[in-house]
């Protein structure tokens, strides 16, 4: 029977379920850029260009295997301006029912709902919604850890004769280090923008000038040739580094020794199994070390997968999460504001001018930040989701709710991710160019990181004094003098209270 094959905006993949037994000539595609899906939240205009871009040139993709597509651009007179009201006229159009592949957004699963679409799983992902549920239903805790064993002899990726490669599953204690300027570290391949890139381009200044963050120079790769050349120049030339640079930060060095391959993935211009052999091969090949090709692996059939399942396991509600009762406002630095912290500068700075940030700055600077500042995490959330080139909600809301923000109560993650000023100084070299000092605990030169930590243990002990990973946190505040933590308290809530009050730090 022919379909109305709905194709969304972050399901660019050849193999989607729903195109795989799809019959040009008979079935017909349909796309469409809309406003709605555009300004939920205000989505940084990179992203929205790279999605537009991407899709334009998958639907042209599509054509060329000879598909009818039915594209709707954004400034289309005829586009009636949301999902389900496209698919409505569409139908109309055609006389055909949908059939699409469910979107990883709560949001846009409930627009949809009203319409007789038929829906099928996105079986891009290695571990199936019913296969992670399956796998949660008989354990008290969800470790990443243990899934990912079990994805890593699901896949046979780094396995030999039933072991891990080398001997161990992870090989992180080789790769927390810090890195240090070097004139000669690989850059990843950036795009010049081509034809259909520019006219997108032109489309998201006049419409989405407004929103936070730089549209150029815009250097994402928006098609499958270029995700594939992309991926290709990752494993070469940064792969070998990956594991080693992971978690360092260098102020003004944005990529490091990262693949930015995210968005390529999370768009499915990329399959999470071929970038994992990808990697895989490098090392058979004795090209990269094991250190960095398992912590690689690990990101992508480790976390990614993970984080996949428990956004799908905990539906919408888990949006909503807020175990720690954080109600304070996002600070104005986050959307650009003033501020004296060189760290924030940096890792803002560059989300703004890139739509990027690597792991450790989204999680240990302005994940960290906010989580010490008592922010509301739906405020966090949303931000995420608007200023990054990756940010879907399958994946950012389980990384931001539940790993950076604590908010699940401890589902995602066994302790908060908060750290004093020392991690950072130990981690980048923010803190030399600096305003405040680091190894100041007190005082009006004292890292806010310092002050707001100790204010942040004291206020929740209830919750974690008895967590066994934090221990020995609580021992060590216990053990300092009276008047200091006193001196702490009071200058920390003071701090709070002027950053809840939008004041610049
Ligand atoms: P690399 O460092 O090169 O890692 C390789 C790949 O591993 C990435 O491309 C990504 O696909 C995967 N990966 C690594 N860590 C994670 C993770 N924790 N969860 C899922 N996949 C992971 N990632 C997103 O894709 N979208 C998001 O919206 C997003 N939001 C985040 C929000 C917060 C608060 C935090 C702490 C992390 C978030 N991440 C998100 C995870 C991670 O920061 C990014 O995947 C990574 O920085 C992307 O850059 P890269 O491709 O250079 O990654
Ligand atoms: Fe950040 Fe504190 Fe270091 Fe400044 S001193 S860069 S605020 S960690």
């Amino acid at each position: 029977k022919a379909r109305l094959i709905v194709v969304f905006g972050d399901q660019l993949s050849d193999d989607l379920a729903s195109l795989r037994g799809a019959v040009p000539g008979r079935d017909v595609v349909m796309m469409a850029e809309v406003v709605s899906e555009a300004t939920p939240v205000p989505h940084h205009p990179q992203k929205i260009a790279l999605v537009f871009a991407a899709m334009r040139k998958f639907a042209a993709r599509l054509e060329r295997r000879g598909f009818r597509v039915l594209y709707t651009r954004l400034d289309d007179p005829a586009n009636a301006g949301s999902l389900p009201a496209e698919v409505l006229r569409r139908m109309a159009e055609t006389g055909l029912d949908p059939l699409a592949v469910l979107p990883g957004d709560w949001r846009l699963r409930a627009a949809m709902a009203a319409l007789p679409t038929e829906w099928l799983e996105d079986d891009r992902f290695l571990c199936g919604s019913a296969d992670f549920a399956a796998w949660a239903s008989d354990r008290k805790s969800l470790r990443m850890e243990w899934f990912y064993r079990e994805m890593r002899r699901k896949t046979g990726l780094l396995m030999e004769a039933g072991k891990p490669a080398g001997g161990a599953w992870n090989y992180d204690h080789d790769n927390r280090n810090a890195a240090k300027r070097d004139l000669l570290r690989p850059a990843p391949l950036r795009f010049p923008p081509d034809e259909v890139v520019e006219e997108v381009l032109d489309l998201v200044a006049a419409r989405f000038g407004s929103h936070f963050g730089k549209l150029g120079p815009f250097a994402w790769p928006t098609d499958r040739d270029q995700a594939l050349e992309a991926m290709a120049h990752f494993m070469a030339h940064s792969l070998p580094r990956f594991g080693f640079e992971q978690d360092a930060m260098l102020a003004g060095e944005p990529f490091l020794s990262h693949s930015l391959l995210s968005p390529c993935l999370n768009l499915g211009l990329l399959s999470p199994l071929e970038v994992c052999r990808a990697a895989e091969a490098e090392f058979q090949a004795g090209r990269a070390p094991i250190a960095s090709v398992e912590g690689f692996i690990r990101q992508i059939i480790g976390w990614r997968e993970y984080v996949r399942g428990i956004w799908a396991l905990k539906g919408p509600d888990y949006l909503a999460s807020n175990a720690l009762g954080h109600d304070a406002p996002l600070p104005p630095v986050y959307w650009g504001g003033p501020t004296k912290m060189a760290c924030m500068k940096d890792a803002v700075g560059q989300t703004r001018d890139l739509a990027y940030a690597h792991h450790i700055q989204r999680l240990m600077v302005t994940g960290n930040f906010a989580l010490l500042a008592g922010v509301d995490p739906e405020a966090v959330h949303r931000w995420y989701l608007a200023v990054y080139i990756d940010a879907f909600e399958w994946v950012e809301a389980p990384n931001t709710l539940g790993m950076s923000q604590f908010a699940d109560g401890g589902l995602l993650g066994s302790k908060p991710y908060v750290a004093s000023g020392a991690y950072i100084d130990r981690m980048s070299d923010y803190c030399g160019g600096c305003h405040y000092k680091v190894k100041e605990k007190v005082g009006v030169t004292a890292c806010p990181f310092n002050l707001l930590y100790w204010e942040f243990l004291d206020r929740h002990r209830d919750r974690f004094q008895g967590n066994p990973r934090m221990a020995q946190m609580y021992r060590t505040w216990d053990k300092m003098d009276e008047a200091h933590c006193g001196r702490v308290l009071i200058e920390g809530r003071a701090l709070r209270a002027r950053i809840a009050a939008g004041e610049v730090v």
